[in-house]
Formats: structure tokens, sequence, C-alpha cells
């Protein structure tokens, strides 16, 4: 049976997350590589912002989450502070 997916889960907005229907690499490039497509499919993505929210409460090391490369959270994280 799968998992009911509603506001008590806080991965809930996984089910309408864009890049789970696109190349799961773009988000998770190699060292250098491009993040553009991976940024662009997130401009159009609905669940931007939980998304990022997650990242940032999770410390995420890796790959491109709600728009933003790891570089780009890090510095996020110093401003919010
Ligand atoms: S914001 Fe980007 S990384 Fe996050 S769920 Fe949407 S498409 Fe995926």
């Amino acid at each position: 049976m799968r998992p009911t997916v509603d506001d008590d889960n806080p991965l809930a907005w996984q089910s309408d997350a864009l890049c789970a229907q696109t190349d799961p690499e773009a988000f998770f490039p190699e060292k250098g590589g491009s993040t553009r497509d991976a940024k662009k499919i997130c401009t159009g993505c609905e669940v931007r912002g939980d998304c990022l929210e997650y990242a940032l409460g999770n410390d995420e090391r890796f790959g491109i989450w709600g728009g933003l490369s790891e570089r780009e959270r890090r510095k996020l994280r110093k401003r919010a502070v």
C-alpha cells in the first residue's frame, strides 16, 4: 500500500517535484558541471519554496535544491544567521 500523502507529511511536496519528471542527473552535476538546465526547471516548479526550505533545514550538501546550488545555499544560510 502506498503511504498517504497529506499535510502531515513533511515530504508531501515531493509528489509535485518537477525534477522527478526529468533527468535527475541534471540536479547533481559533476564538479564544475553546468547547473543551468536544473535551475531552469526549478524556475517553473510549484514546490520550489518547500524544496529550498527542506534542503536548508536538512543541510543538504549536494545538488540543486529549490533552484540554488550548494554554494548559493551556503551563502543564503550565512546571510540568515
Ligand atoms: S525546486 Fe527544483 S529541485 Fe526542488 S523539487 Fe522543484 S524542480 Fe526539483
